[in-house]
């Protein structure tokens, strides 16, 4: 028996909820006994632990799971699901854990109960149509296993059976979730008979008084139809048994939910609606639908244009079937499904036809198999709604978003990872630039806490709250990660416009002058001759170093107020004590009074160069980088320099080299000992020096050691 035997004919009337003795017997008819004895277990722990609740309708509370676990036994589906099904309010609404379930029924059971808990904790908020959307998707996203979304929409269903016991405002809250959330899942993943439950359920709770109309009057059609519909049936079958193609042939219920859909789509009434035949016909093979087709072609007229092969192209989920509309007697058109019996368990029941038990599987990983399959050959079928389906269907597809609440009840979609600020960022950028706290689910947590789907976040802001460098680090989103950028780039810009100020101020005093001595536009016309923006643009380059405070000042002086085109003519002047800004190349170790140049290296000042460096050959290709420089009189300072000694390799040889270089007033800094061969070995001294004559006397001086056979002063290609 399916799903959609049952349901037929026990619309819309009520229906005694099955005791658990007719739920094992049904269980019994396809599930092997170890997986049965698993639901009678978890029979006797839900029935303990619901013990004295009652539901609304003054039953006991054991009868709404049972009855789940009876929706979800028609569908077949396992022994897992069906004990998940008994047991999926335990955690929610009893002492019961999920530590507890996963002991007695194994993780696979335990992680079925906590997905629906879980489910069952998000609330839909909001009436839009894309908050709707969202919202399904976010419910598909939060499951892992497809399994939980079917004992779920078990629950509305047997929920939305029993809706009467409800006071009429609950009962509409219910039912208009029931139609723009679960009706379009169970459609989603192809469970047509649970769709329609739904949808017929959900419809008469809503709008009860549309609903007793067109039910009146589909019964007055039915009448009309009763001396036709039986004849086309018999028609079409002995034109099936005259082709040898064993089939059914059957009368279609119309359904009232579907026509009052129809009424508002095409805008069309009533009875062109439902002044229409329906009939099924149900073949094993594929070959036999389309000849099926020809025939039914023979039989009646078609109407133009009303034939669509969704077997070729099936629907986005699934469905797959011949559709045609014929010319019926009295003029009344008749609509013909024609499908194989295994489209037909697919079209009934979708994705749960696939994840049905079936005799002698090894496990759940098969029937995942089979479900996965299918999915994909819908979804290479269907290649433009390829990734709908994807993504609207994630069976066991890791999910990539996470979907947040904002306080209002507005659906957030944030990729995986997401934390409070990338959702401050995401409500708003002035949102994100001033925030300072969050809650989540109304608890106070850290801002760079991650977030799960389905929770709500509160962002809390403060006038004059400014970004947080560190944000940068965790955040995960593109809006974020650009806000911040730019903030921070924004920052940069300021803190080096100041600092670029100071150095100017600093430089400027050398000459008794400042930047508020100067005339207003001083700067400006300095910084447009350089080639900038302007005045600003100047102070953040010399904050960042790549212009020189010194060499600005020198052109901000008033005598200066002529330069000359073509750059720079006088040169820096270097002094040994600039500091920072001034630094001597490790590649030619420079000293005075050795001809120099000065290269402006972006963030680090000035780099001084020996003008026969090798690393100056690059000077033509960048002139604004390079500036002639002279040593200023006799620089006070010490500098670096680099000298090789080959020695023969004698016990105590480097210590006589070094001995000979502090008895010549220099420093070593560092030392490097390698072999050249058997014999000699050359070590590498940096060490400090006043200038190139005092270097030139110690070289001397080692040159005339006994193991010492050269001394050279290096040059390394390197900067
Ligand atoms: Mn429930």
């Amino acid at each position: 028996m399916t799903y959609a035997s049952t349901l037929l004919g026990l619309l819309p009337g009520g229906r005694r909820a099955p005791g658990i003795g007719q739920l094992v017997s049904k269980l019994e008819s396809y599930l092997p006994p170890d997986q049965v004895d698993r639901v009678r277990d978890a029979h006797e722990y839900a029935e303990a632990a619901h013990r004295g609740q009652k539901r609304r309708s003054g039953e006991p509370y054991i009868t709404h799971p049972i009855a789940v676990a009876d929706i979800l036994a028609d569908l077949h589906m396992d022994g897992a699901t069906i004990a998940a099904a008994i047991l999926h309010d335990v955690v929610e609404d009893t002492g019961a854990s999920t530590e507890d379930v996963t002991e007695r029924f194994g993780r696979e059971v335990a992680e079925l109960v906590d997905g629906v808990t879980k489910l069952d904790q998000v609330q839909f908020k909001s009436r839009q149509e894309a908050q709707a959307e969202s919202f399904r998707k976010m419910l598909l996203a939060m499951v892992r296993d497809i399994r939980v979304i079917m004992v779920k929409l078990a629950d509305r269903v047997h929920n939305m059976r029993t809706l009467g016991a409800m006071p009429p405002p609950k009962r509409r809250l219910v039912a208009r979730e029931t139609l723009d959330i679960y009706a379009p899942i169970a459609n989603r993943l192809g469970m047509h008979s649970i769709k329609l439950e739904l949808e017929e359920l959900g419809f008469k709770a809503l709008y009860p008084k549309r609903y007793r109309v067109i039910e009146r009057e589909v019964k007055r059609a039915r009448g009309n139809q009763k001396e036709f519909l039986p004849k086309i049936v018999k028609n079409l079958g002995q034109a099936l048994e005259r082709a040898g193609i064993k089939g059914e042939v059957e009368a279609r219920e119309k359904h009232l939910f579907s026509i009052y859909a129809k009424m508002r789509r095409k805008r069309v009434p009533l009875e062109e609606v439902i002044d229409v035949f329906g009939v099924r016909v149900v073949v094993p093979t594929v070959d036999d639908c389309y000849r099926v087709l020809g025939l039914a072609h023979g039989l009646y007229r078609p109407m133009p244009g009303r034939f669509k092969d969704y077997i070729a192209i099936p629907r986005v989920n699934g469905y797959q079937s011949l559709h045609t509309t014929l010319f019926g007697p009295n003029g009344m058109p008749l609509e013909v499904q024609i499908r194989t019996s295994e489209m037909h368990e697919t079209a009934e029941d979708g994705i749960a036809a696939h994840w049905r038990y079936k005799a002698g599987e090894t496990g759940p990983g098969e029937r995942q198999d089979r479900a996965r399959e299918w999915l994909k050959n819908v979804a290479q079928l269907n290649e433009a709604s390829a990734e709908e389906m994807v993504e609207s269907v994630r069976l066991d597809l890791f999910p990539d978003k996470v979907y947040l609440f904002t306080p209002k009840g507005d659906i957030m979609r944030l990729p995986r990872g997401a934390t409070c600020v990338d959702f401050a960022y995401a409500v708003h950028t002035d949102v994100g630039n001033r925030c300072v706290a969050a809650k989540v689910d109304r608890r106070l947590a850290p801002l760079r806490t991650v977030l799960r789907n389905g929770q709500t976040v509160e962002i809390i802001t403060a006038r004059g709250a400014k970004p947080n460098p560190a944000w940068a680090s965790f955040v995960v989103s593109a809006k974020a990660r650009a806000s911040i950028r730019q903030y921070l780039r924004n920052l940069r810009r300021d803190e080096a416009q100041d600092l670029g100020a100071k150095m100017l101020n600093q430089a400027l005093d050398e000459f008794g002058l400042s930047l508020r001595k100067l005339p207003d536009d001083r700067l400006d016309q300095v910084a447009a001759y350089l080639g900038l923006r302007d005045g600003k643009d100047l102070l953040e380059k010399i904050g960042l170093g790549e212009r020189l405070a010194p060499l600005v000042a020198r052109r901000l002086l008033p005598r200066e107020s002529d330069m000359p085109p073509g750059g720079p003519q006088v040169p820096l002047a270097i002094t040994g004590t600039e500091g920072l800004v001034v630094s001597y190349a490790r590649c030619c170790h420079p000293l005075p009074p050795e001809p120099i140049v000065a290269y402006l290296s972006s963030g680090r000042g000035v780099v001084i160069h020996r003008d026969n460096c090798p690393n100056v050959a690059g000077f033509g290709k960048q002139p604004d980088k390079w500036l002639p420089a002279v040593w200023e009189k006799q620089p006070q300072r010490a500098f670096h320099a680099e000298i090789r000694v080959h020695v023969a390799n004698r016990v105590g040889v480097l210590a006589q080299v070094a001995a000979q270089i502090a008895a010549n007033e220099s420093n070593i800094e560092h030392v490097n000992v390698a072999d050249e061969g058997d014999d000699t070995s050359v070590l590498t001294f940096e060490i400090t020096v006043r200038d190139r004559p005092h270097l030139g006397h110690l070289i001397r001086t080692i040159r005339g050691m006994p193991d010492v056979l050269e001394v050279e002063r290096s040059v390394n290609r390197e900067p």
